[in-house]
């Protein structure tokens, strides 16, 4: 690709804002966004992104609730189109309202990621003020349903599938120390071990009555063998594939022989595309234990994403290192991602390239979320030259 002018490099830069970037944050952390209650901070972005002069869009998305925030900047020219997109509801806790108090932005959504979609709006304005993006475009997509359990994806899900995607994706969770290039898939499951019968006294058992706990404990054996042959499974930057188990309950008193043993824990695999056959190969393992001892397993799987990686010569990822060095002197080591996210889904789905960066902010998760404003004014100035060096060139 050819690179922008630095007269270009520089304008872009010195048109970013950060008392505006600030402004906006704590505009959007003021306002309660539950999961599935993200509707009236999308309505607070999409009155910010009119006022600004952008044409914003409000699909749906298989989410009345709270309906998505879309805005299409075109430069006019031919080129790429660089999608930002973001989630707008956080975790269920209790709300903190934005604190900003010696350069740090505190409140709910200020890490996770209310502070990275204030620095991609802030990118957006720069670009269309300075009108110099070279060719291409902006897709900015911000939308409810991300943080599980209470939410299942579906927003994003139904934006991909109504074709609301750019030729490459930022999103901007907290994730800065690394350049993601690859990811474990995960599958959580739930497992429950039942034999005939109801509880019953132990020494009352009819001769060869199926001991669940027994064979619960037998599936867990054989869960921990199979790491053996999974750690020879490996791929650059995210270890092997493995099985751990976090839970094992069964049984109500020492002398009662119960009827159910549940089991559940984690799946993770370093292959992309392989989810349908580790399930696959997972429920033989089950079906032949059960065979083997005249009990009945059911396993529930949830799957929040499939293993990707992504090459580190995609014209994504070359700009973006492009910018990242052009802002902080050096390029971002490569690494692994260690959460499954919206970035994960968007790869999976499309096969398109998206790249997770953030700001180096804390507490995410917790009522201690806090995101210094110079992060946020960093991944605003590595967001709008990635688009200067990616929607450049035609796809
Ligand atoms: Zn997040």
């Amino acid at each position: 690709m050819s690179a922008p002018a630095i007269t270009e490099i520089d304008r872009t830069l010195a048109a970013i804002d950060p008392q505006r970037l600030l402004q906006t944050a704590q505009e959007l952390v003021a306002i309660p966004s539950p999961t599935r209650s993200a509707g009236a901070v999308a309505d607070k972005l999409a009155a910010i992104l009119s006022a600004d002069g952008f044409k914003v869009e409000r699909p749906v998305a298989d989410w009345p609730e709270a309906p998505a925030v879309v805005v299409r900047y075109e430069s006019g020219r031919p080129g790429r189109r660089l999608q930002f997109d973001g989630h707008l509801d956080t975790v269920h806790l209790p709300f903190i309202p934005p604190r900003f108090e010696d350069g740090v932005l505190y409140g709910s959504g200020s890490s996770d990621m209310k502070g990275g979609i204030a620095a991609f709006v802030e990118a957006l304005r720069t670009l269309a003020a300075t009108h110099t993006l070279p060719g291409g475009g902006i897709l900015l997509t911000a939308h409810d349903h991300h943080e599980g359990p209470w939410g299942d994806r579906r927003q994003l899900r139904a934006l991909l599938r109504d074709g609301y995607v750019g030729d490459g994706v930022l999103i901007p969770e907290y994730l800065a120390d690394r350049l993601p290039v690859a990811g474990r898939g995960s599958a959580i499951f739930d497992i429950t071990i039942t034999r005939p019968g109801v509880p019953i006294h132990e020494v009352l058992r009819p001769p060869g009555t199926p001991d669940v706990i027994a064979i619960g404990a037998e599936l867990v054996r054989r869960l921990h063998a199979q790491n053996g042959p999974l750690s020879a499974i490996t791929a650059p930057y995210v270890g092997s594939d493995s099985f751990f188990v976090g839970k094992f309950h069964a049984g109500e008193i020492f002398n009662q022989s119960p009827t159910e043993c549940h089991i559940s824990g984690a799946r993770r695999w370093v292959t992309p595309g392989q989810r349908e056959p580790v399930l696959a190969e997972f429920r033989a393992l089950l079906d032949e234990l059960a065979a083997e001892t005249g009990t009945t397993i059911t396993a529930e799987f949830d799957v929040p994403g499939d293993a990707f990686s992504i090459s580190a010569d995609e014209p994504l990822m070359v700009a973006f290192q492009a910018a990242h060095n052009i802002v902080t002197g050096a390029p971002l080591p490569l690494g692994n991602k260690p959460f499954v996210d919206d970035g994960s889904i968007i790869i999976g789905e499309t096969g398109l390239p998206a790249i997770t960066h953030g700001p180096a902010a804390t507490g995410a998760h917790t009522l201690h979320e806090a995101v210094t404003l110079d992060e946020l004014v960093r991944v605003a100035r590595v967001y709008a030259l990635t688009a200067l060096h990616f929607c450049g060139q035609t796809v």
